[in-house]
């Protein structure tokens, strides 16, 4: 890593498109034309166009992104799906197969599992926590192999440095969606990861009001996704990208009282008598609290935890939160809770969610920005109130 590069919390802040400048503003307006007089430019992929990813908003969100991930390049998407199936369309293409860690996000495991298989594409599954078990898993056409920096809902943390050499040695590009650490806890590509994925919709742009997403990496690897993006059209639009961009700004001190705010709730509900079981990074009780504390500079905002009194307790709680808001999103400024077997893993079905070890009770929580006091003020309630 370069000594010269600077924090990322300068970085969010001066991370400005030479380009995007207009008449010495220091925050770029939204160019909503569509419609650019035609300059010397004979390269297909590069007219202004909105659809081509060259208007200056755009150019501007991938910029600030690669160099916040320490990426040379960088592309953004329409939303975070967008950045995950074109990317996986473009790096494994018919014939190729994919090592993926399972369970995943939600509509990630469903492209995966689902669609994938009908575009002549081949999948396994590989169970990160075994690492002697990856190598049974390839198979001759094995391209790529995907992972989550921290897996939904259980927060399991792989160990990322070996998934690179597992990478290297087989040449698999390395794929990773970084969403749930984001760029201030985890920067994959210093460990040595091909491609960063992410829902710039969570903790990117972090005020719960745009669908968004971004591939960072090589160059020469975005050149090659952005051919099909331009195609496929899941294009960012310029004001979700203005929108992201001054999101962005305060990247770095939200997710540093995300940070703090869910070990303070994590050890707190560790405590609590009517709470079975709280899962952290964060916590030493956390199987992998000593691996993500070598990789990562902070915990996450994510934690879950079940409750003494099962589903129907569980059920009642989220409903009786009054600062904490009852919804499965993640990364915004108000605390979510959401319980993953009635929204994000409901599509495994009972069967497949006791098999992942997602029990159906267990409450899911992104912290938020309120003060802590508040936060379990609001817990310890609810808690009482519904008699969990
Ligand atoms: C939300 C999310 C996605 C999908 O992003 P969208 O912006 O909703 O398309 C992908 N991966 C993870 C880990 C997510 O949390």
């Amino acid at each position: 890593m370069s000594t010269r590069r600077p924090h990322i919390e300068t970085e969010v802040i001066q991370g400005t498109h030479d380009a995007a400048r207009f008449e010495g503003a220091q925050v770029t307006p939204i160019v909503r034309s569509t419609v650019f007089e035609a300059g010397e430019q004979v390269d297909p992929h590069n007219i202004r166009y909105g659809r081509l990813s060259t208007l200056a908003n755009q150019l501007e969100a991938a910029q600030v992104l690669a160099r916040v991930e320490g990426a040379e390049a960088g592309l953004v998407t329409a939303s975070g799906m967008a950045a995950i199936t074109t990317t996986l369309i473009a790096v494994l293409r018919s014939g190729g197969h994919v090592l993926a860690q399972r369970p995943l996000y939600g509509a990630t495991q469903q492209f995966v599992s689902e669609r994938l298989g009908e575009l002549g594409i081949g999948h396994g599954f590989i169970d990160v926590r075994k690492p002697e078990t990856w190598q049974a898993a390839l198979t001759p056409d094995t391209r790529a192999i995907y992972v989550e920096a921290i897996s939904n809902p259980l927060l399991v943390v792989a160990d990322h440095a070996r998934i690179v050499e597992f990478a290297r040695a087989h040449r698999l590009v390395s794929i990773i969606d970084n969403t749930f650490a984001s760029p201030v806890n985890f920067r994959p590509i210093e460990l040595g990861f091909d491609l960063v994925l992410h829902s710039a919709t969570k903790y990117l742009n972090g005020h719960s009001d745009v669908i968004m997403g971004a591939v960072l990496g090589s160059a020469d690897r975005i050149r090659s996704i952005k051919l099909w993006l331009d195609t496929l059209g899941g294009t960012a639009d310029p004001e979700a990208c203005y929108l992201l961009r001054r999101g962005l700004k305060t990247l770095a001190l939200r997710v540093e009282r995300q940070n703090a705010n869910a070990l303070a709730l994590a050890r707190h509900l560790e405590t609590h008598a009517r709470v079975a079981k709280v899962i952290y990074p964060g916590l030493a009780s956390h199987p992998d609290h000593a691996l993500a504390a070598r990789l990562f500079d902070g915990f996450g905002g994510m934690l879950a935890c079940e409750l003494a009194g099962g589903a129907e307790a569980a059920g009642r709680f989220v409903r009786c939160v009054k600062v904490a808001v009852h919804s499965a999103s993640l990364g915004g400024p108000e605390t979510l809770l959401t319980i993953p077997a009635t929204t994000s893993h409901a599509g495994l079905g009972a069967e497949g969610r006791a098999r992942a070890g997602i029990s159906e009770g267990l409450v899911r929580i992104s912290t938020g920005l309120e003060h802590i006091d508040d936060l379990i003020r609001d817990f310890d309630g609810a808690l009482a109130t519904a008699g969990a």
